[in-house]
């Protein structure tokens, strides 16, 4: 039986999804879950997303919504206490202040940015992003008929956010850039300078800044990091912010993202949303009202256990000449560089590395071709130190 989203049948397709690919990232997962319906032993380093249970007091909520018959419609920006809840985080955390009539609360942060990409992007349009980079944020513009631009940012580097390329790459048809801060699959987070340069030279043009902030609360290292302050003191007028449970709650499969924007494109990406899903589940929006304004203990010991992690990977992936390795501010991936492993007899890219690595060790990562970095791959770093190290013990061994 093919797996679903197979697009191999010849049946003709809308030309819409030419040049459209079914999310690479997800596979990684299809992939996982069809080796372990066989009894297979598979460590699973390639799901983008939290091992730690969601915390107790936002399951507790959810169930007390169910019991509560909270299981109809909300409006279709989500409902009101959760928006508030949603504003009033971003004015403590960093200062600025939307009015509820800017905030939509959604289906996942990818629902947000793709209702941003319908709402604002369009035939004709050019819309600039960063690769390596996560590959919806590519697709959704794709989807909207827009043409992506993509900007490379180097290893060498750190993968670092420049202001310079994104305003090299602007054109009288840039109707749009998307920045992703921490960066998936880099980790790279943008530094204030940098977007505050970018901005300036954006003022008094028509291009829209949205800034994915997905992994907003996932930052390990001490670096001043207020970008949204930075856009609204700038292009408060033409800014998008986009945020979710999802990583920070560790919540990715009740789907609850949320967009900030000026009223007028919250109310466009409402209309976009009130035609395809209505609205994010009313009993997650329960769940992610008692994530937001409930104890926050559970985001920092969760990042605290990302940071050390991380930091031991770090350490072995340094240890081996085979990998080179930078090293990530933020999010919970690493993305070595792997080329010295490939050659044209043998493993020839670093998607044959990872099926190889799936096969014979049985650990899971998604391969730099996700992201449009072929010769990389992502580990993600989102599960227990036990399991890394047995993950790392496996790849030893598979390479030796
Ligand atoms: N954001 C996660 C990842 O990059 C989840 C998969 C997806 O939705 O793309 O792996």
């Amino acid at each position: 039986m093919s797996e679903v989203g197979s697009v191999s049948d010849p049946i003709r397709l809308a030309h819409r999804l030419d040049q459209v690919c079914a999310s690479q990232t997800q596979q990684v997962l299809v992939a996982v879950e069809q080796l372990r319906r066989q009894g297979v032993d598979v460590i699973d380093l390639g799901a983008g997303e939290p091992d730690f249970p969601t915390p107790d007091h936002v399951k507790t909520a959810a169930a007390a919504a169910i019991r509560d018959n909270f299981t109809k419609y909300t409006a279709g920006a989500g409902i009101m206490a959760l928006r508030e809840a949603i504003a009033r985080h971003y004015a403590e955390r960093y200062g600025v202040t939307y009015d509820t009539s800017g905030v939509v609360v959604t289906a996942g942060g990818k629902q947000a940015l793709y209702n941003i990409a319908m709402a604002l992007f369009g035939p004709g349009d050019e819309v600039i992003t960063h690769v390596p980079g996560w590959p919806s944020i590519v697709e959704q513009i794709h989807l909207a008929g827009a043409d992506p631009v993509r900007v490379r940012t180097a290893a060498e580097e750190g993968f670092e956010l420049r202001a310079e390329p994104f305003l090299e790459a602007v054109t009288p048809r840039t109707r749009g850039i998307v920045i992703n801060s921490p960066g998936n699959p880099t980790g790279a987070v943008m530094s204030e300078p940098e977007l505050a340069r970018l901005a300036d030279g954006l003022a008094e043009r028509d291009i829209w800044l949205v800034l994915d902030l997905c992994y907003e609360q996932l930052i390990y290292d001490d670096t001043p990091h207020n970008l949204p302050h930075v856009l609204w003191d700038r292009l408060a007028d033409r800014t998008v912010l986009v945020g979710t449970a999802s990583k920070s709650y560790a919540m990715t499969g009740w789907r609850c993202g949320w967009l900030l924007a000026p009223a007028a494109v919250a109310a466009g990406c409402n209309v976009v949303q009130s035609h395809s899903t209505s609205h994010a589940t009313s009993i997650t929006q329960r769940a992610a009202l008692a994530a937001l304004t409930g104890p926050q203990a559970c985001v920092e010991t969760m990042r605290d256990e990302y940071r050390a992690r991380r930091d031991a990977v770090l350490s072995w992936l340094d240890g081996d000449a085979r990998f080179r390795v930078t090293r990530p501010a933020g999010a919970f991936y690493l993305f070595p560089d792997v080329s010295e492993l490939l050659s044209p007899d043998g493993m020839r890219t670093s998607a044959d590395f990872v099926q190889a690595l799936l096969r014979d060790a049985h650990v899971a990562v998604t391969p730099g071709e996700a992201f449009d970095a072929p010769g990389f791959i992502r580990l993600s770093y989102a599960a227990p130190m036990d399991q890394l190290r047995e993950a790392w013990r496996r790849i030893q061994r598979f390479l030796g």
